[in-house]
């Protein structure tokens, strides 16, 4: 285990800071998912906001670990100052589940082959492996720096996200009140990649599998489903089912939201893909929350928005990542 870092004061504490530790267990939770907890000696002092929180998991180097990985909270300036070699990758993920009291941080990986350094590492973590999660301190200042679900006072909630945002997901349907209401739609790569999740009576949780065993090919749930259509038609035909809940301003045209995902592929500009309104409450109205591979998650909010005629403030997307491209660090 390597050593925590000094305890600063209290008040001192930076939102997010640098915790080194080791993975305790590692649970295959299906085909795609697999959940590794993390322990620490000062994961007691993890921030417990929950709900879609993201951390910076940094990934050890095969020739020195984390012996240059820089510690304070000025770690990302001096890191992009290190020669190539020496720096430590990192990726972004969201905490699933924290347990101060065992001193424990659960993250659920998405594992997509040796294609990416996390995804690799995921792959292969056993007990023992040693990390550093970079997330919030319960003690710093604006420990819910990181957390992009702000629905405000809404009616109906509409959660639409692949693999990589079903942790999030999975962690806010667990969080909502009894009486909430509204629809979750997880697209995943398999049919046994559907997890257990909690979810209120009133908020439907559709799990679409893109791969379906024994499927033909070609078709939407076969084999070769790309990203996002199973989850575009989806989130269209309920948003037009429940239109009159929303209290949306007009129905959708025939133009698809897969269609609207497919053209916005090739028309991606090179900066984030993210707009997370500020948490307004729009009486009686529906918050969508949307997260996962760019293209498809840009091509439902312009559904949603231009489409379907929902307020722009009424809407948080997140590209989560991007197809072709590692993240930008
Ligand atoms: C706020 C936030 C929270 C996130 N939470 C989670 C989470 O809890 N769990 C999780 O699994 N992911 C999560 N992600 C997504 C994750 O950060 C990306 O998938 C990341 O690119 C994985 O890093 P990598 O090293 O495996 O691949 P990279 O080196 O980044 O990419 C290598 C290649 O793999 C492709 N790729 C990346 N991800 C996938 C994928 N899922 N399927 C297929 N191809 C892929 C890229 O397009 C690229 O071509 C989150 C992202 C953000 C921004």
């Amino acid at each position: 285990m390597l050593t925590s870092p000094t305890e600063a004061p209290r008040r001192a504490r930076p939102a997010y800071r640098n915790f080194r530790v080791a993975v305790s267990r590692v649970e295959r939770l299906s085909p795609t998912f697999v959940n590794v907890t993390f322990t620490g000696d000062d994961l007691s002092d993890f921030g417990t906001a929950g709900l879609d929180q993201r951390v910076k998991v940094v990934l050890p180097l095969e020739a020195n670990g984390f012996a240059s990985f820089p510690d304070g909270e000025d770690w990302y300036t001096t890191w992009r100052e290190l020669p190539g070699e020496q720096r430590n990758p990192f990726r972004t993920y969201t905490v699933r589940a924290v347990r101060p009291e065992q001193r424990e941080v659960d993250v659920v990986f998405a594992c997509h082959g040796d294609v990416g350094p996390a995804s690799a590492w995921a792959g292969r973590a056993k007990a023992g492996d040693e990390i550093v999660l970079i997330g919030p301190d319960e003690f710093g200042s604006g420990r819910t720096l990181g957390i992009d679900w702000r629905p405000g006072e809404v009616d109906t909630l509409l959660l639409a996200g692949d693999e990589t945002a079903t942790p999030a997901i999975c962690a806010i349907l667990e969080s909502l009140p009894a009486d909430a209401t509204g629809a979750a739609f997880l697209e995943v790569p398999e049919s046994g990649d559907r997890l257990d999740v909690r979810a209120p009576a009133g908020v439907e949780v559709r799990w679409l599998a893109r791969a379906v065993p024994g499927a033909a090919h070609a078709a939407p749930g076969s084999a070769h489903a790309d990203h996002g259509s199973l989850l575009a038609p989806a989130v269209r035909d309920w948003v037009v089912r429940h239109l009159a809940d929303l209290g949306v301003s007009r129905a959708g045209t025939d133009e698809s939201a897969a269609a609207l995902a497919a053209a916005e592929r090739d028309d991606l500009p090179d900066t984030p893909l993210w707009d997370v309104p500020a948490g307004h409450s729009l009486d009686g109205a529906c918050y969508a929350w949307l997260a996962g591979e760019a293209s498809v998650i840009t091509g439902l909010r312009r559904f949603l928005v231009r489409e379907a005629g929902l307020d722009r403030r009424q809407v948080a997307f997140m590209g989560y990542w991007r197809r072709g491209r590692a993240e930008l660090e």
